[in-house]
C-alpha cells in the first residue's frame, strides 16, 4: 500500500465516493439527526476492501471531500492517502467490522437521533404499526445489546441484530442508531426514516394503544415497496447521479 502507483489507484477509485459521502453528511444536519460533531456516514469502495469515513471531531461545515479518510476493512487509516493525516471517526471499528462481516452492505450510517434514540435509551424497539415501517424496514426496528465504544463490540453487536432481521436499521442499547445500506445513500435513508417513524410511533403512543399491522400485510408492503415501488429498473431508494 506503500508506493504512489497504490496511492493513484485508490485516490482514482475512491474520487467519487469521497465526494458523496461527504454531501450525505449535510443530509445529517437537514433531517436535524445528529448534535454538534455527533454522527457519521461511510462508504464501501466498490471492487476494493475499503470504505471512506467522516473525520473524527470535525464540524459538519468542514467537512469536504479530500477530509473523508480511507481505511481498510480492519478499519486501519490507508497511509499516504488524503486526509489520512486526521483520524477516522471514533465509530470506524464498528463500520469496519460491518463491511467485514455483511458482504452486501455498502454504506454504513451512525446518528443519536432524539426519538429513536429515546426508544433506545428504554431498549424498545419501535413496533411496526405504520405502513412506511412495514415498506422501508418489513417489521419493528430491533434493539442490540448494550455496548462499549472502543473495541469490535458495537460493531458484533449489529451485525448479531441485523443478520437475520429485514431492518436496515438497530436501535443499540442506551446509545443510538446504526442503520446499514446497499450504498452510503441507502444508509443515510434508514436513518432519515427511522427517526421519522420513531417520532410518529412516539406520538401515536401518547393518545392511546397502538395499533399492530398484521405479519402478512407487513410482508406484502415489504415485498411490493422493496421490489416493485419505484422506478421502472431503479430500485428504491439506490444511489442516484444527484447523490
Ligand atoms: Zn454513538
Amino acid at each position: 500500500m506503500s508506493s504512489s502507483v497504490d496511492i493513484e489507484a485508490i485516490e482514482e477509485a475512491v474520487l467519487g465516493l469521497r465526494q458523496r459521502v461527504s454531501n450525505l453528511h449535510s443530509e445529517l444536519t437537514r433531517y436535524d439527526l445528529v448534535a454538534w460533531t455527533a454522527g457519521n456516514v461511510s462508504g464501501r469502495v466498490p471492487g476494493h476492501d475499503l470504505f471512506v469515513i467522516k473525520p473524527s471531531g470535525v464540524g459538519y461545515e468542514d467537512l469536504s471531500a479530500d477530509a473523508m479518510v480511507v481505511c481498510d476493512l480492519d478499519g486501519n487509516v490507508i497511509p499516504g492517502t488524503r486526509g489520512s493525516e486526521r483520524s477516522p471517526s471514533s465509530d470506524t471499528a464498528a463500520h469496519a467490522y460491518v463491511y467485514r462481516h455483511m458482504g452486501h452492505v455498502g454504506g454504513v450510517v451512525h446518528t443519536h437521533s432524539t426519538y429513536a434514540t429515546a426508544w433506545a435509551a428504554r431498549n424498545e424497539p419501535i413496533p411496526c404499526v405504520i405502513t412506511a415501517m412495514a415498506d422501508e424496514f418489513g417489521g419493528d426496528i430491533p434493539v442490540g445489546p448494550f455496548a462499549i465504544i472502543g473495541d469490535d463490540s458495537i460493531g458484533r453487536g449489529i451485525v448479531a441484530t441485523l443478520a437475520d432481521h429485514r431492518s436496515r436499521a438497530v436501535l443499540m442499547a442506551n446509545h443510538g442508531v446504526f442503520t446499514i445500506g446497499k450504498d452510503a445513500k441507502d444508509a443515510v435513508k434508514a436513518a432519515v426514516m427511522c427517526e421519522d417513524v420513531a417520532r410518529t410511533v412516539h406520538i401515536a403512543r401518547q393518545g392511546g394503544d397502538l395499533v399492530p399491522i398484521a405479519p402478512d400485510a407487513i410482508d406484502s408492503l415489504f415485498d411490493r415497496y422493496q421490489n416493485v415501488y419505484g422506478q421502472p429498473g431503479k430500485v428504491a431508494g439506490a444511489e442516484g447521479a444527484s447523490a
